[in-house]
């Protein structure tokens, strides 16, 4: 792997008040790459994310993109410079329409590529185009993520962060959402992927990390975590 370091966190250490949920943790993801980060409920994935985009402070540790320190920057400088997070539960607008929702994606953008990007995304979601006038608020679960990929994707991220995509979903909408992950990767875009559901979340990486109690345990190629017996028997219930 010779491509550059978009994301690099370094001995990260995040609190809530008393309680460590982070406790120096260190991971890399390359330029082109599909990371997973797995691990079971509370081991600390979510506060990762939130971390490195700063909506909760790290007690410790450097985060740095593009080869800068970007701790304590803030949400909105980093969605600009391309780090984009699909938060858990989506956060979607839920009073405005589908076609709205996506325009407010692309809020940060003055180019005339807007338009075409909507096309984009209303072939890779055709049920967002059905429902282009539909509120957002009315939208099944499944809907609403795909939704909030679709915003995240009108921003045109560097690196995707994309937080339990799968959580809450019906199988088939399951199988929909990771073969979109997987199509958003294939066309050029850095994914980082946090996911309970192992199994699925490292066919598809390139590289994976396994956390536990605020620590990573693990790392390796996907395919290799996935064969290795330990992450078989903690994470795929054999
Ligand atoms: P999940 O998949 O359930 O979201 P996770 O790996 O993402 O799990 P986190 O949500 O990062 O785990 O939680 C890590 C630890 O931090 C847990 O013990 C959790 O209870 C605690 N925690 C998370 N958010 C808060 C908060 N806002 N206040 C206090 N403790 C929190």
């Amino acid at each position: 792997e010779n491509n550059k370091v978009l994301l690099k966190i370094e001995g990260l250490k995040v609190a809530y008040g008393g309680i460590q949920a982070v406790k120096g943790v260190s991971f890399e993801v390359r330029e082109g790459e599909l990371v997973s980060l797995i691990g079971a409920n509370g081991a600390g994935k979510t506060t990762t994310l939130k971390a490195v985009t700063g909506i909760q402070p790290a007690a410790a540790g450097r985060i740095e993109y593009l080869g800068q320190e970007i701790r304590g920057r803030g949400a909105w400088n980093l969605v600009k410079q391309g780090l984009v997070m699909v938060p858990e539960g989506r956060g979607t607008f839920t009073r405005m329409t589908i076609t709205e929702n996506l325009q407010m994606g692309a809020y940060i953008r003055s180019d005339k590529e807007i338009a075409s990007d909507m096309e984009r995304i209303f072939t890779i979601f055709p049920r967002l185009k059905e429902r282009r006038n539909q509120l957002a608020g009315t939208m099944s679960g499944g809907e609403q993520q795909m939704l909030a990929m679709g915003r995240a994707l009108m921003t045109r991220p560097k690196l995707l962060l994309l937080d339990e995509p799968s959580m809450g979903l019906s199988p088939i909408m399951v199988d929909k959402i990771f073969e979109v992950v997987d199509d958003i990767h294939k066309q050029g875009v850095t994914v980082l992927l946090v996911e309970q559901n192992a199994s699925r979340a490292l066919q598809l990486a390139n590289r994976g990390y396994v956390m536990e109690s605020g620590e990573v345990t693990m790392s390796g190629e996907g395919m290799t975590l996935l064969n290795d017996p330990k992450v078989r028997a903690a994470y795929l219930g054999e």
